[in-house]
């Protein structure tokens, strides 16, 4: 079984009250109740509401909570980060790493990514590794090649183990936050291309159950067409999370594919 998810990353949006009034208001939504384990809901807020959003969500099943990032190393010298073991002692189960803007404004590298990633792993946490292409290597038609090597770098490095436990978000960088949404064939030929390699790197077991989200201005509109394609296992929405009632038709779209 392949699971789906739609997942948020509110990014470094919203107050505190407001980021606990739109978890109740997503927390009401119909949808909520319909979540299975196929089919999730993880919500990744600002470090400072992590332990609120985790208690809020505590009795509702299949919807969790995630961090956007966390450091590389677990405990230590490292002013203002956060390690993987301590947003699992919060409760927090998930975690955003090599999301584009990280790559870009702070400088992570492919094996940054790997090194999180294995430290995510270590305590216990799921890792949703970004990788997605500019729009350069998109027109210059290299963008299949980068992709590849961001995996072979990164989370191709695991074993097979490791692999199997975590999420893959495809988000080309000139979809994200932009308004032009990767076409339904576009995030196909991606999605299938990852899908193929993973069975190159490890076998077809693998490459079937891993889950492939899609990301970049995806929306109430165009999740349908997007999460209706055979390898797109779900969303990871950024702006179109914000607000509880267009991330509830996007959880509904999920349920009701
Ligand atoms: C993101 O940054 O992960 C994202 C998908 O953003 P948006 O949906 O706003 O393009």
């Amino acid at each position: 079984m392949r699971k789906r998810y739609v997942i948020a990353n509110w990014k470094m949006n919203k107050s505190h009250d407001e980021a606990t009034k739109l978890i109740n208001e997503i927390l009401n939504k119909k949808a909520i109740h319909q979540l299975s384990e196929d089919k999730q809901v993880v919500i990744a807020t600002p470090f400072i509401y992590l332990q609120e959003a985790v208690n809020q969500t505590l009795s509702t099943s299949y919807f969790s909570v995630a961090a956007q990032n966390c450091h590389q190393e677990i405990h230590g010298a490292y002013t203002g980060e956060i390690s993987a073991t301590q947003l699992n002692s919060i409760g927090v189960t998930h975690v955003i790493i090599g999301h584009s803007e990280r790559r870009k404004y702070f400088l992570e590298t492919d094996n940054v990514v790997l090194q999180k990633v294995q430290q995510a792993l270590a305590y216990g946490l799921t890792p949703i590794i970004c990788c997605g292409e500019s729009l350069e290597q998109r027109e210059d038609g290299s963008y299949q090649d980068f992709i590849q090597s961001q995996l072979e770098n990164s989370v191709f490095q695991l074993d097979i183990k490791d692999f199997s436990k975590i999420i893959i978000a495809y988000e080309p960088i000139w979809a994200i936050g932009t308004g032009k949404t990767a076409s339904a064939e576009q995030a196909q030929e991606v999605h299938a291309l990852i899908r193929k390699s993973i069975h190159k790197r490890y076998d077809s077991s693998t490459a079937n159950k891993t889950s492939i989200l899609y990301g970049g201005s995806c929306n109430a509109k165009n999740a349908g067409i997007l999460f209706s394609q055979k390898d797109v296992d779900g969303g990871l929405i950024g702006g179109a999370s914000l607000v509880a009632d267009e991330f509830a038709e996007i959880i509904s779209t999920l349920i009701n594919l």
